[in-house]
């Protein structure tokens, strides 16, 4: 049984219809990664699973459990998390204050625990900790965000855009971690501009047009296919 279930869902903003009838499927411990330009419906699609934004069709499904238009707290206590686009970090605050913050439905027990695996996969933040945030460099922001999203300790975490602003090396370096987390046995779907890097990592990906799935299948058929190299490869970073 698929971990994460989209069937028949349509989102609309208005008229517009953002996501058109989608299916999709994530396996537990797998990395799915949706491609799409912009305004695809990437980002909606994520939402959508967050509870950030309802469907007016179609059924969303976790881990067998009816979550269709539940909120976003509901989705939080199953163990759904999302890391923004942007990142979102609190600047003023410091490395660790963030990081707890990721913690807030967890005991401090749980939490404690936690920040240590954080550490132990980001040493960068572990130096940094006592810091303020709006120091860190755009690479450690992203991995605080990062670490900010396994403190909830999910079992699906989405990824909207990690790459967004980095530069190639800093970006093959987040992979890697994100890579990492996926080992420690997170479930991770993935939304990304930069398709080749996110790929490579991926198990299965899924393009989308203007709301719609126009293609579907394991990433290294994707990586191989031509269609997907001349649509989504041009002006990244080679990984
Ligand atoms: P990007 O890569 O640019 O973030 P995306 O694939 O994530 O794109 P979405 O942000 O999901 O795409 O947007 C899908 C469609 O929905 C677009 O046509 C967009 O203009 C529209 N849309 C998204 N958010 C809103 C909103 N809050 N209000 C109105 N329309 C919206």
């Amino acid at each position: 049984m698929a971990l994460l279930k989209l069937e028949n869902v349509s989102v609309s903003y208005g008229k517009i219809k953002a996501l058109d009838n989608i299916n999709l499927e994530i396996g537990e411990g797998r990395i799915v990664t949706l491609i799409g330009a912009n305004g695809a419906g990437k980002s909606t699609a994520m939402r959508t699973v967050m509870g950030l934004k309802h469907c007016d069709g179609g059924k969303v499904w976790f881990d067998g459990l009816d979550i269709t238009n539940k909120d976003t707290g509901y989705m939080v206590k199953q163990g759904i998390i999302l890391s923004p686009e942007g990142r979102q970090i609190f600047p003023g605050f410091t490395v660790r204050d963030n990081l707890f913050m990721g913690a807030y439905l967890k005991t401090k027990e749980e939490a404690a625990e936690t920040i240590d695996m954080v550490y132990e996969l980001f040493p960068k933040l572990k130096a940094r900790e006592k810091q303020t945030a709006g120091t860190l460099s755009g690479g450690e922001q992203q991995m605080l965000a990062l670490g900010r999203a396994i403190m909830g300790r999910p079992r699906l975490l989405l990824l909207d855009e990690p790459s967004l602003g980095l530069a190639p090396l800093i970006i093959l370096e987040i992979f890697e971690e994100i890579k990492k987390i996926n080992e420690m046995g997170t479930t991770i779907l993935l939304v990304e501009q930069n398709a080749k890097v996110a790929l490579k990592v991926s198990d299965m990906a899924y393009v989308l047009e203007t709301g719609k799935v126009v293609l579907h299948d394991t990433a290294q058929a994707l990586l191989n296919s031509d269609k997907v190299q001349k649509a989504y490869f041009g002006g990244f970073a080679e990984g």
